[in-house]
């Protein structure tokens, strides 16, 4: 079996436990060098959080269980179809390859697709659903913002 294959099977394993606690069918594994370091399940049943799905908390995991916010070299095996906020999280985490056994197309019928929001987030900020505004607000008479962040590392160094 490949590792695609094995890892995948595994999230898939980890969906279908969800399903059986009352949760959504989604799960994801966290491998670096061949070794699994973390693996999740979407929470929102029981957390109530929006944000809680497999992927989020699989880098949450993985990132707390190495003490890095930079997990460059691992891979993600994704039950399903990773949306918009988990696909940017991986980026931002550094992860390199991700894999998913479900895809929107999959999950449509019953519910279970991203793809409108992967749509919308394709137009620009003026046509998308959401109202999006760049206000660019500077407190008068107080250090520019991200200045004072650059001047705070530098004390720090
Ligand atoms: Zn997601």
């Amino acid at each position: 079996m490949t590792d695609e294959n094995r890892f995948l099977g595994e999230a898939i394993a980890l969906a279908r436990a969800n399903i059986a606690k009352g949760g959504r069918p989604f799960g994801a594994v966290l491998v670096q060098d061949g070794k699994v370091i973390a693996t999740a399940v979407n929470e929102i049943h029981t957390s109530n959080a929006p944000t809680s799905h497999a992927e989020m908390n699989v880098i949450r995991a993985a990132s707390r269980k190495r003490g890095t916010s930079d997990l460059k070299g691992s891979a993600v095996y994704a039950s399903g179809h990773p949306c918009p906020m988990c696909m940017a999280a991986m980026r931002l985490a550094g992860v390199d390859k991700v894999f998913y056994a479900y895809s929107n197309d999959d999950g449509a019928p019953f519910g279970l697709s991203t793809a409108a929001i992967y749509e919308d987030l394709a137009k620009p900020f003026a046509d998308q659903s959401m109202a999006i505004r760049y206000v660019p607000v500077r407190p008068e008479g107080e250090m520019d913002l991200y200045a004072e962040w650059t001047e705070a590392r530098n004390r720090q160094e």
